[in-house]
Order: structure tokens, then C-alpha cells, then sequence
């Protein structure tokens, strides 16, 4: 008796999204044969650690939210629960850059919505009309058109044009690095839509809500707690490595880009295609969890309307500069998380990271690592500066902020053009048309930041929803 031959899965984009997606395959049916292409020479997408000199560098991603669940649960079943630390909440403050200074952003202040409107209004960095204007926001009636609008536009709407300017675009454009004139509120900040929607507005909707995070540890599922941030002690690289460590070898085929995906007959097997030759090989279910603008070619024969979809969400490229002083060198207190710099003051840094004060093991004693981030959809001019500009500009921006002197004793640049996708007015209705288009094609899966969420916990939820929805049928 011929044994049945086991079923074949395609995972296509070996970033954290396609490694959630191969591991809860593997979780769910361990006799389905599942291949995870990855176009590059190594595992975790923009996820990656450097240890050098003592210092731990992050390439892209320093920390997760808590808030969800789907980041610390995936972490606890790869094996590193004992590994996850949090932040310090008793230095959880942010800066932003005001007329040249660090000021702090006030006390309760969630990134667009007051709790405290005392500390707004003690706070220097609006004008008293700017203060007036952001109280008045108690009286703006809501919208009743239910269509999407602009971070940028909700926010002067309610807020007015200075609290935009000098507190929510740097505080939302830090986090995109996009230009919030464009993205689109329903797709970044929802819950802010429903505040209005409930409540009538954002100081009448904070008051009642409780602080997301809040300063507060958070009681996570397995009974741990964790602060609003979480990350592995080791960074996210012993993440990707403890995913791969729990694949079978064979899951993971470096430096097999997919060119193309073709279909055997209406509902039969997928053909995937490799870039750089090799024989075509057959799976009966395929996850793509490639980015868009990398996964829209693939389905140029198969789906052309879905191509252009996924070929239609904007991405903008950032780089990473990491710098590291002595503590000696710096005048500033650090007594925060960092820092994020609005349009208007006109500086190359969008937002700056204390990492080492974030989190323990960043650093060696007395010693600082400070990352920048620079670009983003306002100044993609800036990447095709030579690392060792970008240096010297995050150095003199710095030393200028923080009062530093000397230079610093060692630095990283990290680049990743079209990397951070840009969630635009509109996003959510092109996502659905996409899914649709997508479930239209049996045996197939969307996953990655393209969609639903950027930050780690929602592409590894991605990825996982992914696998979920291709096991069911198979
Ligand atoms: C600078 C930066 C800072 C960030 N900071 C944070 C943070 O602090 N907290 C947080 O939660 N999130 C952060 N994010 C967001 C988060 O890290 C990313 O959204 C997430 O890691 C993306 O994972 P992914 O697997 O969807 O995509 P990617 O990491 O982009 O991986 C996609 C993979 O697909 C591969 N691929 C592409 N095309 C093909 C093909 N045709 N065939 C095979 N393989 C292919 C690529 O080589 C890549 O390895 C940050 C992102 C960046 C860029």
C-alpha cells in the first residue's frame, strides 16, 4: 500500500509575517510539507539584531506593543517568555522638538487625544491660541460623513492647525514616518474615529476611556505582566532565530526569490515560479506574505486587477541611524524614550529612540545607544546619502538636542527603502477589494504589514490568520 503523499504549502517572504505563518502551519499540521521562499541571504525581513562592541543594535523594530496579544503569545510558544523584557515605565516620557528645544509631550497626552487638558495647557509648546484652539475641541461638533478622512484633516478639524503641526504630525508621522495629511485615520487610528463617533469628540472620549497602557503593566493571557512595550532581551534576531530554530531544516530556501505564481487547472495546485531559474515547483496552498509591491508581480498572470491593487499601496523608505556615546558625553538627562521632530522645525531626524534607556542590555555601562530614524515619505532625499552623511547629520542634530560633546564612539546605518507601508485615505476599502480578489483564488493567502497593521504583534497575526484560513480546507 502506497502511503498518501503529504500536502505542500508555499510560504512566500521569510520576514516575521511568512515565519508566523511557516510556524503556525507547522503547529496546526505537522504532516503538511511547508517551503518558506525568502528572496534574501537571511531569515526576519527588516527584523534584525547586531551585537558589536557590547552595544545590541536593532536594525528596524525596537520593541512591541502589549496592548494585542498576538506579539507576546508567539513569543511565549517559540520559547522566549523568560526572554521578553519590558520598558521602564518610570521613564516613559517623549519629547518633542519645539523651537529648537526638547520639550516634553504633556502629561496624558495619547497620541492625539488630551486626558489632562491641565497639562496641555502648562505645557510650552503651543501659543495660548494654539492651547485655546485645542480646548475648544470640547465644542466641535462630530462628523456625520462616515467616509474616510485624513489623520491630518480629523486633526485640525478637532484640534486645529497647531496641535497638528506641533504634537500629532510628529507624534503619528514618527510612528509611519509618513505624511499624515494623507494617511488615512479608519486604517492607522481607529480608535479615534470611534471616539468621535462615541463620544462626540476627543477630550469628552478620553475623559471616559481608560489609559491604553497608561503607565500601567498590562495582564497579558499567560499571567505575566508587561509593560505597553515589550521586547526579547536579545533582540529581534534570537526572535527569528528561535522561529527557525523550530522549523525542520528544510522549511527555510534562502535566496529563492518567486518570480511569478501560475495555476494547474481552475482549483488545482499552484506552480511558483523561481526568479532565478530552477525547475517550477507544485504546491496545493500558498501563503504570500511577500510586501506588496514585492507580491504584486507574482500574480500578473493569474489575477492582474489584484496585481494592480497590491502594486497601488505606497511604500516609503527609512533609514536607521544608530549612534553610541558615553554617557559622559551627553548634557541631557535622557530622562525619557526619546524624541520626534515635527515638519516645521525642519530637521533630516523624524524621531529619535534612547534605546539604551528603554531597554536593559542596549548598551555597556556608561554608555549610550541612540537611534534616528530619517526619511520617510517627506525626505526620501536623504537615503541616497552616503552612510557616513547620514552619521555626521543625526551627530550634529543630536549634539545640537541633547548638548553632546565629542563625536560619537561608534554608529550603524540600516537602510530599508519601500519598507514601511503607507496605510493612505482609501486603505481599507482597497484592502477589502484585495482580500476578496484574493479569496477569489482558492488554496491562497495574503499575509504581512501591507494590510492590517505594521507593527510586529499584526504581521505576526497576519501570518497566523493566514495559515489558519489554509489548513481549514486542506
Ligand atoms: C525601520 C523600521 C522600524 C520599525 N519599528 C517597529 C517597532 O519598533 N515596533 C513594531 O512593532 N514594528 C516596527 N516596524 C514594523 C515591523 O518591523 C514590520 O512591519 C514587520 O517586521 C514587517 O514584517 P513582514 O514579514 O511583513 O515584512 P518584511 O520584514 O519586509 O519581510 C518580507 C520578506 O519577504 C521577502 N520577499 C520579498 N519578495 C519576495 C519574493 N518575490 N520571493 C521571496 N521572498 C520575497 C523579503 O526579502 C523579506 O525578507 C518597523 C519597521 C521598520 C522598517
Amino acid at each position: 500500500m502506497t502511503s498518501q503523499p503529504s500536502k505542500r504549502v508555499a510560504v512566500i517572504g521569510g520576514g516575521i509575517s511568512g515565519l508566523a505563518a511557516a510556524y503556525r502551519l507547522r503547529e496546526l499540521r505537522p504532516d503538511v510539507a511547508v517551503t518558506l521562499f525568502e528572496a534574501g541571504d537571511r531569515l526576519g525581513g527588516v527584523l534584525d539584531s547586531v551585537a558589536r562592541d557590547g552595544y545590541l543594535f536593532e536594525r528596524s523594530a525596537d520593541g512591541f506593543i502589549t496592548a494585542v496579544p498576538w506579539g507576546v503569545n508567539f513569543c511565549k510558544r517559540v520559547g522566549l517568555e523568560d526572554e521578553l523584557m519590558s520598558t521602564d515605565e518610570s521613564r516613559r516620557q517623549a519629547f518633542v522638538v519645539c523651537r529648537g528645544r526638547l520639550e516634553p509631550v504633556p502629561e496624558g497626552f495619547i497620541i492625539m487625544a488630551p486626558r489632562k487638558i491641565g497639562s496641555v495647557l502648562t505645557s510650552r509648546i503651543l501659543s495660548p491660541w494654539g492651547k485655546f484652539r485645542l480646548g475648544w475641541e470640547f465644542f466641535v461638533p462630530p462628523r456625520r460623513d462616515e467616509s474616510d478622512e485624513s489623520v491630518g484633516d480629523f486633526v485640525t478639524r478637532r484640534l486645529g492647525r497647531e496641535a497638528y503641526e506641533r504634537l500629532v504630525q510628529p507624534l503619528i508621522g514618527g510612528i509611519y514616518t509618513a505624511d499624515p495629511m494623507q494617511l488615512s485615520l479608519a486604517a492607522t487610528m481607529p480608535q479615534f474615529v470611534r471616539m468621535e463617533r462615541d463620544h462626540g469628540g476627543l477630550i469628552r472620549g478620553a475623559k471616559r476611556r481608560k489609559p491604553e497602557g497608561g503607565g500601567k503593566p498590562q495582564e497579558n493571557s499567560g499571567g505575566a505582566r508587561y509593560s505597553m512595550f515589550a521586547a526579547p532581551r536579545r533582540g529581534f534576531g534570537s526572535l527569528v532565530d528561535a522561529v527557525r530554530q523550530r522549523l525542520p531544516a528544510d522549511t527555510p530556501r534562502l535566496n529563492c526569490a518567486v518570480k511569478r505564481l501560475e495555476r494547474v487547472g481552475e482549483q488545482g495546485a499552484w506552480r511558483v515560479v523561481l526568479e532565478r531559474g530552477g525547475a517550477p515547483e507544485l504546491f496545493d496552498r500558498v501563503i504570500v506574505a511577500a510586501p506588496a509591491p514585492s507580491a504584486a508581480p507574482l500574480f500578473d498572470v493569474v489575477c492582474p486587477p489584484l496585481a494592480s491593487n497590491l502594486a497601488a499601496i505606497e511604500y516609503a523608505g527609512t533609514a536607521v541611524v544608530s549612534v553610541c556615546y558615553q554617557r559622559a558625553q551627553i548634557r541631557h538627562a535622557l530622562d525619557g524614550f526619546g524624541f520626534v521632530s515635527p515638519f516645521i522645525e525642519k530637521r533630516a531626524i523624524i524621531a529619535g529612540s534612547f534605546l539604551s534607556q528603554k531597554y536593559a542590555g542596549r548598551a555597556p555601562e556608561g554608555r549610550v545607544l541612540i537611534r534616528a530614524f530619517v526619511g520617510g515619505a517627506k525626505r526620501p532625499d536623504l537615503l541616497t546619502r552616503s552612510d557616513a552623511e547620514l552619521v555626521a547629520l543625526v551627530h550634529g542634530e543630536l549634539a545640537d538636542l541633547l548638548t553632546i560633546t565629542g563625536e560619537p564612539e561608534g554608529s550603524l546605518v540600516s537602510r530599508w527603502e519601500r519598507r514601511m507601508p503607507q496605510y493612505h485615505v482609501g486603505h481599507l476599502a482597497r484592502v477589502k477589494v484585495i482580500e476578496d480578489q484574493a479569496s477569489a483564488l482558492a488554496g491562497l493567502a495574503l499575509a504581512g504589514n501591507a494590510y492590517r497593521g505594521v507593527g510586529v504583534p499584526y504581521c505576526i497575526h497576519s501570518g497566523e490568520m493566514a495559515a489558519e484560513k489554509i489548513v481549514k480546507d486542506l
